[in-house]
Protein backbone atom coordinates (compact mmCIF):
# COMPACT_ATOMS: atom_id res chain seq x y z
CA UNK A 1 0.00 0.00 0.00
CA UNK A 2 1.41 3.56 -0.86
CA UNK A 3 1.30 5.67 2.18
CA UNK A 4 -0.94 8.58 2.01
CA UNK A 5 0.91 11.90 3.50
CA UNK A 6 3.74 11.67 6.27
CA UNK A 7 4.18 7.83 7.91
CA UNK A 8 4.22 8.31 11.58
CA UNK A 9 5.61 5.47 14.36
CA UNK A 10 4.18 5.43 18.05
CA UNK A 11 5.75 3.33 19.96
CA UNK A 12 3.62 1.95 23.12
CA UNK A 13 6.37 1.64 25.65
CA UNK A 14 4.18 -0.92 27.99
CA UNK A 15 5.31 -3.00 31.20
CA UNK A 16 5.24 -6.79 29.38
CA UNK A 17 5.66 -5.29 25.91
CA UNK A 18 7.16 -2.73 23.47
CA UNK A 19 5.13 -1.97 20.32
CA UNK A 20 5.41 0.05 17.25
CA UNK A 21 3.38 0.90 14.87
CA UNK A 22 3.40 2.94 11.71
CA UNK A 23 0.23 4.80 9.73
CA UNK A 24 -0.09 6.72 7.44
CA UNK A 25 -1.98 10.17 6.98
CA UNK A 26 -5.59 8.82 7.01
CA UNK A 27 -4.78 6.25 9.97
CA UNK A 28 -4.23 2.95 7.68
CA UNK A 29 -1.95 0.67 9.11
CA UNK A 30 1.76 0.23 7.28
CA UNK A 31 3.62 -2.12 9.19
CA UNK A 32 3.48 -3.42 13.07
CA UNK A 33 5.99 -4.84 15.27
CA UNK A 34 6.31 -5.72 19.25
CA UNK A 35 8.87 -6.93 21.31
CA UNK A 36 9.06 -7.82 24.83
CA UNK A 37 10.01 -5.30 27.78
CA UNK A 38 13.58 -5.55 28.88
CA UNK A 39 12.42 -5.85 32.49
CA UNK A 40 14.14 -3.49 34.60
CA UNK A 41 16.71 -1.96 31.96
CA UNK A 42 16.59 1.44 31.04
CA UNK A 43 19.25 1.29 28.71
CA UNK A 44 18.16 -1.78 26.62
CA UNK A 45 14.70 -0.04 27.17
CA UNK A 46 16.04 2.46 24.82
CA UNK A 47 17.82 0.16 22.47
CA UNK A 48 14.60 -1.93 21.97
CA UNK A 49 12.70 1.19 20.78
CA UNK A 50 15.61 2.53 18.61
CA UNK A 51 16.14 -1.05 17.26
CA UNK A 52 11.89 -1.29 16.86
CA UNK A 53 11.71 2.46 14.81
CA UNK A 54 14.84 0.80 12.24
CA UNK A 55 12.92 -2.30 11.57
CA UNK A 56 10.34 -0.65 10.80
CA UNK A 57 11.76 2.20 8.45
CA UNK A 58 13.67 -0.54 6.78
CA UNK A 59 10.44 -2.46 6.04
CA UNK A 60 8.83 0.48 4.48
CA UNK A 61 12.00 2.23 3.15
CA UNK A 62 10.98 5.48 4.46
CA UNK A 63 11.78 7.72 7.88
CA UNK A 64 9.40 8.75 9.91
CA UNK A 65 7.96 10.55 12.54
CA UNK A 66 7.91 8.98 16.26
CA UNK A 67 5.53 9.76 19.26
CA UNK A 68 5.88 7.60 22.25
CA UNK A 69 3.05 6.91 24.46
CA UNK A 70 4.71 5.84 28.23
CA UNK A 71 3.50 5.14 31.74
CA UNK A 72 3.73 7.97 33.67
CA UNK A 73 4.24 12.08 32.77
CA UNK A 74 7.38 13.57 32.02
CA UNK A 75 7.69 16.73 34.41
CA UNK A 76 7.52 19.85 31.99
CA UNK A 77 9.35 21.45 35.25
CA UNK A 78 12.65 18.68 35.05
CA UNK A 79 12.16 16.90 31.85
CA UNK A 80 12.32 13.67 33.98
CA UNK A 81 9.37 11.11 34.06
CA UNK A 82 7.59 10.71 37.21
CA UNK A 83 4.60 8.79 38.34
CA UNK A 84 5.59 5.78 36.34
CA UNK A 85 4.58 2.01 37.31
CA UNK A 86 7.76 0.95 35.15
CA UNK A 87 9.53 1.96 37.66
CA UNK A 88 13.42 2.18 35.82
CA UNK A 89 12.03 5.02 33.95
CA UNK A 90 11.26 7.28 37.02
CA UNK A 91 13.78 10.01 37.07
CA UNK A 92 15.17 9.35 33.60
CA UNK A 93 15.15 11.81 30.50
CA UNK A 94 13.65 9.52 28.63
CA UNK A 95 12.78 11.88 25.80
CA UNK A 96 16.44 13.15 25.36
CA UNK A 97 17.36 9.68 25.58
CA UNK A 98 15.39 8.81 23.04
CA UNK A 99 15.70 11.35 20.68
CA UNK A 100 19.68 10.81 21.22
CA UNK A 101 19.17 7.15 20.44
CA UNK A 102 16.77 7.74 17.26
CA UNK A 103 18.63 10.60 15.97
CA UNK A 104 15.74 13.33 15.85
CA UNK A 105 12.72 15.27 17.63
CA UNK A 106 10.64 12.90 19.91
CA UNK A 107 7.40 13.07 20.77
CA UNK A 108 6.39 11.92 24.72
CA UNK A 109 2.74 11.31 25.81
CA UNK A 110 1.11 9.83 29.27
CA UNK A 111 -0.86 6.34 27.52
CA UNK A 112 -4.27 7.56 28.51
CA UNK A 113 -3.55 10.59 27.08
CA UNK A 114 -2.74 8.63 23.78
CA UNK A 115 -5.69 6.62 24.51
CA UNK A 116 -7.41 9.80 24.33
CA UNK A 117 -5.55 11.33 21.11
CA UNK A 118 -6.33 8.34 19.37
CA UNK A 119 -10.16 7.80 19.87
CA UNK A 120 -10.35 11.88 19.23
CA UNK A 121 -8.36 11.73 16.12
CA UNK A 122 -9.72 8.69 14.19
CA UNK A 123 -11.68 7.01 16.70
CA UNK A 124 -15.11 7.09 18.62
CA UNK A 125 -14.83 10.84 19.31
CA UNK A 126 -13.62 11.89 15.52
CA UNK A 127 -15.17 15.01 14.84
CA UNK A 128 -15.75 16.33 17.98
CA UNK A 129 -14.64 19.61 19.56
CA UNK A 130 -13.84 18.27 23.13
CA UNK A 131 -12.93 14.64 23.92
CA UNK A 132 -12.47 13.32 27.40
CA UNK A 133 -11.38 10.01 27.04
CA UNK A 134 -11.06 7.87 29.95
CA UNK A 135 -9.45 4.63 30.97
CA UNK A 136 -11.13 2.10 33.16
CA UNK A 137 -8.60 -0.58 33.24
CA UNK A 138 -6.19 -1.99 35.82
CA UNK A 139 -5.94 1.79 36.69
CA UNK A 140 -8.01 4.62 36.22
CA UNK A 141 -6.96 7.48 33.97
CA UNK A 142 -7.90 9.89 31.05
CA UNK A 143 -6.75 12.65 28.72
CA UNK A 144 -8.36 15.64 27.46
CA UNK A 145 -7.90 16.70 23.33
CA UNK A 146 -9.21 19.89 22.52
CA UNK A 147 -9.61 20.33 18.82
CA UNK A 148 -7.55 17.84 17.87
CA UNK A 149 -4.68 18.65 20.38
CA UNK A 150 -3.73 17.10 23.82
CA UNK A 151 -4.10 19.13 27.41
CA UNK A 152 -1.00 18.97 28.94
CA UNK A 153 -0.90 21.79 30.60
CA UNK A 154 1.48 22.78 33.56
CA UNK A 155 1.72 19.22 35.46
CA UNK A 156 1.15 17.62 32.63
CA UNK A 157 -1.46 15.75 34.28
CA UNK A 158 -4.24 17.35 31.98
CA UNK A 159 -7.36 14.86 32.56
CA UNK A 160 -6.16 12.74 35.06
CA UNK A 161 -8.97 12.24 37.45
CA UNK A 162 -8.61 8.77 38.36
CA UNK A 163 -6.91 10.54 41.69
CA UNK A 164 -9.54 12.95 42.69
CA UNK A 165 -11.75 11.77 45.56
CA UNK A 166 -14.74 10.14 44.79
CA UNK A 167 -18.26 12.46 45.04
CA UNK A 168 -19.74 10.91 48.21
CA UNK A 169 -23.04 11.68 47.63
CA UNK A 170 -24.12 8.63 45.38
CA UNK A 171 -25.00 6.69 48.97
CA UNK A 172 -25.26 7.90 52.61
CA UNK A 173 -21.82 6.02 53.90
CA UNK A 174 -19.16 5.61 50.67
CA UNK A 175 -16.74 2.88 51.61
CA UNK A 176 -13.67 4.36 52.80
CA UNK A 177 -10.30 2.74 50.64
CA UNK A 178 -7.04 3.29 50.43
CA UNK A 179 -5.15 4.20 47.07
CA UNK A 180 -1.03 3.13 46.27
CA UNK A 181 -1.10 7.06 45.76
CA UNK A 182 -1.27 7.17 49.28
CA UNK A 183 -4.35 9.10 49.37
CA UNK A 184 -7.77 8.03 50.71
CA UNK A 185 -11.38 7.33 48.60
CA UNK A 186 -9.48 7.79 45.06
CA UNK A 187 -11.96 7.31 42.10
CA UNK A 188 -9.78 4.87 40.79
CA UNK A 189 -10.15 2.66 44.19
CA UNK A 190 -14.26 2.02 42.62
CA UNK A 191 -13.98 2.60 39.75
CA UNK A 192 -11.10 0.41 37.87
CA UNK A 193 -11.97 -3.42 37.45
CA UNK A 194 -9.86 -4.02 41.00
CA UNK A 195 -11.84 -1.27 42.23
CA UNK A 196 -14.72 -2.87 41.32
CA UNK A 197 -14.08 -6.41 42.23
CA UNK A 198 -13.12 -4.92 46.08
CA UNK A 199 -16.32 -3.64 46.28
CA UNK A 200 -17.98 -6.78 45.55
CA UNK A 201 -15.53 -8.78 47.94
CA UNK A 202 -16.90 -5.83 50.88
CA UNK A 203 -20.53 -6.48 50.61
CA UNK A 204 -20.33 -10.19 49.59
CA UNK A 205 -17.85 -11.16 51.80
CA UNK A 206 -14.07 -11.16 51.29
CA UNK A 207 -13.52 -14.97 50.37
CA UNK A 208 -16.14 -14.50 46.58
CA UNK A 209 -12.48 -13.30 45.75
CA UNK A 210 -13.77 -12.61 41.89
CA UNK A 211 -12.94 -10.01 39.77
CA UNK A 212 -14.73 -7.46 37.55
CA UNK A 213 -15.19 -9.86 34.40
CA UNK A 214 -17.18 -12.71 36.83
CA UNK A 215 -18.98 -9.95 38.34
CA UNK A 216 -20.86 -8.76 35.24
CA UNK A 217 -21.33 -12.58 34.23
CA UNK A 218 -23.41 -13.21 37.80
CA UNK A 219 -25.17 -9.98 36.97
CA UNK A 220 -26.33 -11.14 33.70
CA UNK A 221 -26.71 -15.08 34.94
CA UNK A 222 -29.75 -13.31 37.78
CA UNK A 223 -27.33 -13.14 40.47
CA UNK A 224 -28.53 -10.59 42.87
CA UNK A 225 -25.80 -9.45 44.71
CA UNK A 226 -23.16 -8.96 41.45
CA UNK A 227 -26.10 -6.85 39.66
CA UNK A 228 -26.04 -4.76 43.23
CA UNK A 229 -22.37 -4.28 42.46
CA UNK A 230 -22.60 -3.72 38.97
CA UNK A 231 -25.57 -0.77 39.39
CA UNK A 232 -23.11 0.56 42.53
CA UNK A 233 -20.09 0.84 40.13
CA UNK A 234 -22.32 2.25 37.33
CA UNK A 235 -23.73 5.26 40.09
CA UNK A 236 -20.33 6.15 41.31
CA UNK A 237 -19.08 6.34 37.83
CA UNK A 238 -21.92 8.49 36.60
CA UNK A 239 -21.01 10.77 39.47
CA UNK A 240 -17.18 10.73 38.77
CA UNK A 241 -18.08 11.67 35.55
CA UNK A 242 -20.85 14.58 36.28
CA UNK A 243 -17.56 16.52 38.19
CA UNK A 244 -15.61 16.30 34.85
CA UNK A 245 -18.53 17.36 32.85
CA UNK A 246 -19.61 19.97 35.14
CA UNK A 247 -16.07 21.50 34.29
CA UNK A 248 -15.20 21.12 30.50
CA UNK A 249 -18.34 20.18 29.73
CA UNK A 250 -16.72 17.70 26.60
CA UNK A 251 -18.66 17.20 23.98
CA UNK A 252 -18.14 13.30 23.89
CA UNK A 253 -16.60 10.46 26.78
CA UNK A 254 -14.96 7.82 25.56
CA UNK A 255 -14.82 4.83 27.76
CA UNK A 256 -11.57 2.56 27.48
CA UNK A 257 -9.59 -0.28 29.49
CA UNK A 258 -11.31 -3.05 30.41
CA UNK A 259 -14.32 -2.48 32.01
CA UNK A 260 -15.78 -0.21 29.00
CA UNK A 261 -16.34 -3.57 27.48
CA UNK A 262 -18.96 -4.03 29.72
CA UNK A 263 -22.48 -3.06 27.72
CA UNK A 264 -24.97 -2.59 30.25
CA UNK A 265 -22.86 1.11 31.48
CA UNK A 266 -23.57 2.76 27.48
CA UNK A 267 -27.35 1.93 29.35
CA UNK A 268 -26.85 2.89 32.57
CA UNK A 269 -24.63 5.88 32.44
CA UNK A 270 -26.96 7.91 30.52
CA UNK A 271 -29.35 7.34 32.93
CA UNK A 272 -27.57 8.40 36.04
CA UNK A 273 -25.46 11.32 34.50
CA UNK A 274 -29.21 13.28 34.62
CA UNK A 275 -29.06 13.09 37.75
CA UNK A 276 -25.60 14.61 39.03
CA UNK A 277 -24.66 16.39 36.17
CA UNK A 278 -25.75 20.32 37.25
CA UNK A 279 -28.14 20.80 34.19
CA UNK A 280 -31.86 19.91 33.68
CA UNK A 281 -30.64 17.20 31.53
CA UNK A 282 -27.42 15.61 30.39
CA UNK A 283 -26.92 15.20 26.68
CA UNK A 284 -23.07 14.04 26.46
CA UNK A 285 -22.66 11.12 24.59
CA UNK A 286 -20.62 8.60 26.30
CA UNK A 287 -19.16 6.22 23.77
CA UNK A 288 -16.97 2.99 23.29
CA UNK A 289 -13.71 3.31 22.27
CA UNK A 290 -13.32 2.16 18.38
CA UNK A 291 -9.37 1.23 18.56
CA UNK A 292 -9.43 -1.02 22.00
CA UNK A 293 -6.24 -2.25 22.86
CA UNK A 294 -4.67 -0.09 19.84
CA UNK A 295 -5.48 3.04 21.16
CA UNK A 296 -2.42 3.40 22.97
CA UNK A 297 0.00 2.45 19.90
CA UNK A 298 -2.10 4.62 17.64
CA UNK A 299 -2.64 7.48 19.87
CA UNK A 300 1.59 7.73 20.29
CA UNK A 301 1.60 7.96 16.34
CA UNK A 302 -0.81 11.43 16.57
CA UNK A 303 1.29 12.90 18.61
CA UNK A 304 2.68 13.75 15.29
CA UNK A 305 -0.33 15.60 12.62
CA UNK A 306 -1.25 14.32 9.71
CA UNK A 307 -0.36 16.58 7.78
CA UNK A 308 2.80 18.56 8.03
CA UNK A 309 1.97 22.73 7.75
CA UNK A 310 2.94 24.53 4.82
ZN1 LIG B 1 -4.88 7.59 44.27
Amino acid sequence: MHPSGPVRIGIDLGGTKIEALAIDAEGRELARKRVASPAHDYALTIAAIRDLVAEVEADLGLRARVGIGTPGAVSPATGLVKNANSTQLNGRRLGADLAAALGREVRLANDADCFALSEASDGAGAGRRIVFGAILGTGVGGGLVVDGVLRTGPNAIGGEWGHNEMPSRTEDRLPDTGCYCGRRRCIETYASGPGMAADHARVAGASSGIDARRIVALARAGDAAAAATLERYARRLASALATVINVVDPDVVVLGGGVSQVDELYVALPRLLGEYVFSDRCDTPVLRNRHGDASGVRGAAWLWPAREAG
